[in-house]
């Protein structure tokens, strides 16, 4: 269906009216308003080195001025995505040194006390010692500042209550806060919907559910018990059970949300590399109960499997397809993001595409790419995105 349509920006003013074809598998007002293929970003972008110097002097300067400066390279972050062309825009996650112990830091209850090892590296971890004991939401002012800085859609994302769960409870650190991962897990799920609800009322347009720990599952060394390189992840793993309580988790902060909800299962990021490996076969199919509207998937980086295991997706759900790889130095052709587009679109069906990154670009602090690197591949995903519409359209 082709229509024609004029969105007001936050400021009163009127869009320039253009033409777009609709997709049922949007949902609200705004993001009704999206074009088909439309482009967004993971979350976040490359922190330069100065983000990452003013996040660790957070403690140092004065409140007001910390704030003001991250406000200022915020901004920033939020030109930057507009100005590659996409239809929605995060915030850039600079407001964090990673994308979950920010939420860890603010909402309390965690220390820095579990030593594992993580690709031979021996590091230091977090794990929840008491009970999580923020009452009000922790990222309603980073969520308010994103919606009155630009006039695009905007998203936020936040970690899925189970990745959280199954990283940071230890039966040796964390049974007096929670005596089991299940009773931290329902708490997670009551803190996280709060959060969710919280970033709509700041007039967010996409929530998305960070849950890289769904993709374990996909991983045949983690749920085989064989030796692997995150001590953390040693586990009895068991999908049949783990899977359906990790679901009604997200679907607990997902439910009701007046806001289009995204699910990003991704393999990870360390140094340029996936940190899990496998095809999305072995989860497709249990999304079947999932209570969100589009799920972000990994498709350009190799050993995230085939295109055609697509057919798997439950036809609930619409599709943000990663036809960008984050990890790799080189570049993709225009021509090979959007060959890939099509693929998707040939078996999910045009409708239920959006065209994104596979992951963040930077989800922990100082890890590559650069912002220029970033800039460039979003820069080819939105051409891409505008050659697979303007073939669509016939134009
Ligand atoms: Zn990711």
């Amino acid at each position: 269906m082709l229509i024609y349509a004029s969105r007001p920006w936050h400021n009163g003013h009127i869009q320039p009216t253009r033409r777009y074809e609709k997709s049922p598998f949007v949902k609200t007002a705004r993001t009704a308003q999206l074009p088909l293929f439309y482009t967004h970003g993971i979350g976040s972008l490359p922190r330069p080195q100065v983000v990452r110097d003013l996040l660790a002097r957070r403690d140092e300067l004065p409140a007001e001025r910390y704030q003001r400066t991250l406000d200022d390279l915020v901004l920033f972050a939020i030109r930057l995505q507009e100005q590659a062309g996409l239809d929605v825009v995060s915030d850039g996650e600079w407001r964090r040194s990673q994308y979950i112990r920010e939420f860890l830091q603010r909402v309390g209850g965690f220390e820095r006390c579990r030593k594992f090892t993580h690709q031979a590296e021996i590091k230091l971890t977090e794990v929840v010692v008491r009970r999580m004991s923020a009452t009000e939401p922790v990222f309603a002012r980073d969520a308010s500042f994103l919606v009155q800085h630009t006039d695009r859609v905007t998203k936020f994302a936040l970690p899925s209550p189970f990745l959280i769960a199954v990283r940071y409870w230890h039966a040796d650190y964390s049974r007096d806060a929670y005596p089991t991962l299940q009773h931290f897990l329902d708490h997670l799920a009551e803190v996280l919907a709060r959060e969710a609800c919280a970033l709509v009322e700041c007039g967010i347009d996409i929530v998305q559910i960070d849950d890289p720990a769904l993709t374990y599952f996909c991983d045949p060394r983690l749920t085989s018990g064989a030796e692997i390189h995150d001590e953390r992840l040693r586990r009895s793993w068991d999908i049949d059970k783990q899977f359906p309580a990790a679901l009604a988790a997200i679907n607990r902060v997902a439910e009701g949300l007046r806001a289009e909800v995204h699910l990003h299962c991704c393999h990870s990021v360390y140094k340029r590399r996936s940190d899990v490996t496998g095809d999305y076969k072995p989860i497709l199919p249990r999304l079947a109960d999932a209570k969100v509207d589009r799920v972000n998937l990994e498709f350009a980086y190799p050993g995230t499997g085939d295109v055609s295991d697509l057919k798997l997706l439950p036809a609930h759900l619409a599709l943000g397809m990663g036809v960008v790889d984050v990890r790799g130095v080189c570049l993709q052709t225009v021509e090979s993001i959007e060959a890939l587009a099509a693929a998707g679109a040939a078996i999910v069906g045009p409708n239920r595409m959006a065209l994104n990154p596979d992951c963040g670009f930077a989800p922990d602090a100082g890890e590559p790419p650069t912002i220029d690197e970033a800039y460039e591949k979003l820069r080819r995903l939105v051409v891409a995105a505008e050659n697979c519409r303007r073939r669509r359209l016939g134009l």
